[in-house]
């Protein structure tokens, strides 16, 4: 089986998955606990806190761990009162708590790219504040198109008019160095998109930027979010983001090659984001034919895709990304999402290249009959 779903989730990397049996199996004490068992568990948390806050150029007191991304962006937009600004663009964590504030009656303004645009332009950005805005809440890269956005210049804005700027940083990580910019008042990212394992992800709160704990409960992590830390996981997540590629030039060539090659081969296809994004993803329509269908066809035949992002996959609806950036209906409802990781080899491509091609003639060769 090939599996070309890695913005769904990555496997595990062994070498995060021993570190964490070794911390499991001997560090394994409640790192809240005074005695010695808590002792040693505390001071791997602290220091392993401290090497993720320097990967990261932030001050460890600005580092939490959550469970996943979701927890993270939740902890950050459920803390606004004010006017947010996001966009339609956004993953179902952002959209949905974005939506679910907007019916407990916080002010919401959800901006749409341009047309054919993968990310929201930062003089939308601008001209969507208000006297009352205070949160914008924008994904760094797209998971679906990996389209990026420009981040930087928001965050300039964001600092010129003194409004907090809540980054979703998933489908960023892992996909080339970047240096969170001045201005960015939170990020989160998730552990499982990195081959560390589910059930950790982290957010970087900067200093100055007030939030509430979406988890009450025990004094951890400074009262900003209770609940006893998995220890070993946490040593998982940093040992990940050291494995992680500063420049993952190989990654974005065998995406290149992928499009490339399924371009050759197949009449009717078009790359349905090629702007500036992230090299591990791309997003492909294959005409006449319904997504869910080819992602069901395709996995029979042993290629693991996607037909948008994961938690909104099997809704037979088109993606709403694709909508949004102004793909027609039918166009946005034959397209699947391939995307790759540094586990990703050029053999895997090639086979996939060769049986997306044969399930798609076949599929559409069916068509023909009636
Ligand atoms: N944001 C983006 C862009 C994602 O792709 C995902 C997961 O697919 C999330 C947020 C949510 O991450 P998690 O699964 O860690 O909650």
């Amino acid at each position: 089986m090939i599996y070309l779903d890695h913005n769904a989730t990555t496997p595990i990397d062994a070498r995060v998955l021993q570190e964490i049996c070794q911390v499991e199996q001997s560090i394994w004490g409640n790192p809240s606990s005074s005695h010695v068992f808590g002792q040693k568990a505390r001071s791997i948390l602290d220091q392993t806190k401290r090497e993720i806050a320097s990967f990261f150029s932030v001050f460890p007191e600005e580092v939490f761990f959550t469970s996943c991304a979701t927890e993270g962006l939740n902890t950050i937009l459920r803390s606004t009162k004010g006017h947010i600004i996001t966009s339609s663009l956004e993953h179902e964590a952002v959209f949905q708590t974005a939506k679910a504030l907007e019916r407990e009656g916080v002010p919401l303004t959800f901006l749409d790219p341009e047309r054919g645009e993968g990310a929201i332009a930062p003089h939308l950005v601008w001209d969507a504040i208000r006297e009352d805005t205070q949160m914008i809440a924008l994904m760094g890269a797209n998971n679906e198109t990996g389209a990026l956005t420009d981040i930087e210049e928001i965050a300039h804005i964001a600092q010129k008019k003194n409004i907090p700027f809540l980054v979703d940083g998933v489908a960023l990580l892992g996909n080339g160095y970047f240096d969170i910019p001045e201005g960015v008042s939170a990020i989160c990212f998730s552990g499982h998109k990195i081959h560390a394992p589910k059930g950790i992800g982290v957010m970087i709160v900067r200093k100055g930027h007030q939030f509430s704990p979406l988890i009450t409960g025990g004094s951890q992590q400074s009262g900003k979010r209770g609940g006893t830390l998995s220890v070993a996981n946490v040593v998982g997540l940093k040992t990940a983001l050291h494995l992680l590629d500063a420049k993952p030039t190989r990654v974005t060539q065998l995406r290149n090659y992928l499009e490339k090659s399924l371009c050759a081969q197949l009449d009717d296809i078009s790359v349905n984001f090629t702007g500036d994004r992230v090299g591990n993803v791309t997003n492909i329509t294959f005409r006449n034919i319904g997504g869910e269908t080819l992602v069901i066809a395709l996995d029979q035949s042993g290629v693991a895709v996607s037909h948008g992002a994961a938690c909104s996959s099997g809704a037979q609806e088109p993606s709403r990304v694709l909508l949004n950036m102004g793909l027609g209906r039918e166009v946005a409802n034959s397209s699947i999402r391939f995307s790759l990781s540094r586990m990703t080899t050029q053999e895997e491509i090639d086979k996939a290249v060769l049986i997306i091609a044969r399930v798609v003639n076949h599929l559409r060769s069916l068509l023909k009959l009636f």
